[in-house]
């Protein structure tokens, strides 16, 4: 068996296992854990905030609104949900789709952790304050970050991360939108410089080692998926 495939039926056990998860108290409301969908070998994961409603009912990441314009960004750099891997922050609902509180987070990060160690993808693109503050490990918003790719190591895994505005966010403001185009059109450039260099080439000291953060949620609601 090969390592992709052997990474994959880990996954496959993996979100069997997370199916049942009651770690933290948003078990006891959801429809169901939205562990995470796509290519299991993907060079390119997105990493949203929580599922919202639709996504609480199908058990898929972005089928609503949100989801529809990441489609839309993605096939405008020549790339469909099968070619990446796409899962959130939070595997489970939090009620009328608030933000995700730090206990939550500090639960289900490690579900997180995995999945990234098990894809092994070369760019994390992180949609939004929350995915951004917990894989950077800094506390630094996506308005300043957006668009500034980073070498971090995650757990035992060497990614390129690239903080994105979150799709829901961008989706009533036009200005957020002109910039999250921009900002996606620079993916393909970026998976090409990630795969060239096995391990990642870094400046010394530009690197950051990510170890369990708990983030600091933002006081910005996107309450729009
Ligand atoms: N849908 C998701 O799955 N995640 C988000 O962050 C927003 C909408």
């Amino acid at each position: 068996m090969s390592d992709a495939v052997d990474r994959a039926s880990a996954l496959r056990a993996y979100a069997d296992e997370t199916a049942g998860c009651t770690r933290c108290p948003l078990s006891e409301g959801r429809t169901q854990v939205v562990f995470g969908v796509g290519n299991p070998d993907a060079d390119l994961m997105f990493v949203g905030e929580a599922p919202g409603f639709h996504e609480d009912q199908q058990g898929i990441p972005f089928v609503g609104q949100a989801g529809k314009l990441l489609d839309r960004l993605l096939g405008g750099i020549g790339l469909e949900r099968a070619d990446i891997y796409v899962a959130n922050v939070l595997k489970c609902r939090p009620p009328q789709n608030r933000d995700p509180q730090p206990e939550e987070i500090a639960a289900c990060e490690s579900h997180l952790f995995r999945q990234i160690e098990l894809i092994q993808p070369r760019l994390v693109a992180t949609l939004g304050n929350f995915a951004t503050k917990l894989l950077s490990g800094k506390p630094l918003g996506i308005t300043r970050v957006h668009g500034h790719e980073q070498p971090v190591t995650l757990g035992t895994s060497r990614v390129l991360l690239y903080p994105l505005y979150h799709p829901a966010a961008a989706l009533y403001t036009p200005s957020m939108l002109k910039v999250l185009e921009e900002d996606f059109s620079r993916i393909p450039e970026l998976i090409a410089r990630a795969d060239a260099a096995v391990p990642l080439s870094i400046s010394p000291g530009a690197e950051e080692t990510v170890e369990l953060p708990v983030s600091e949620p933002e006081p910005v609601q996107l309450g729009l998926f």
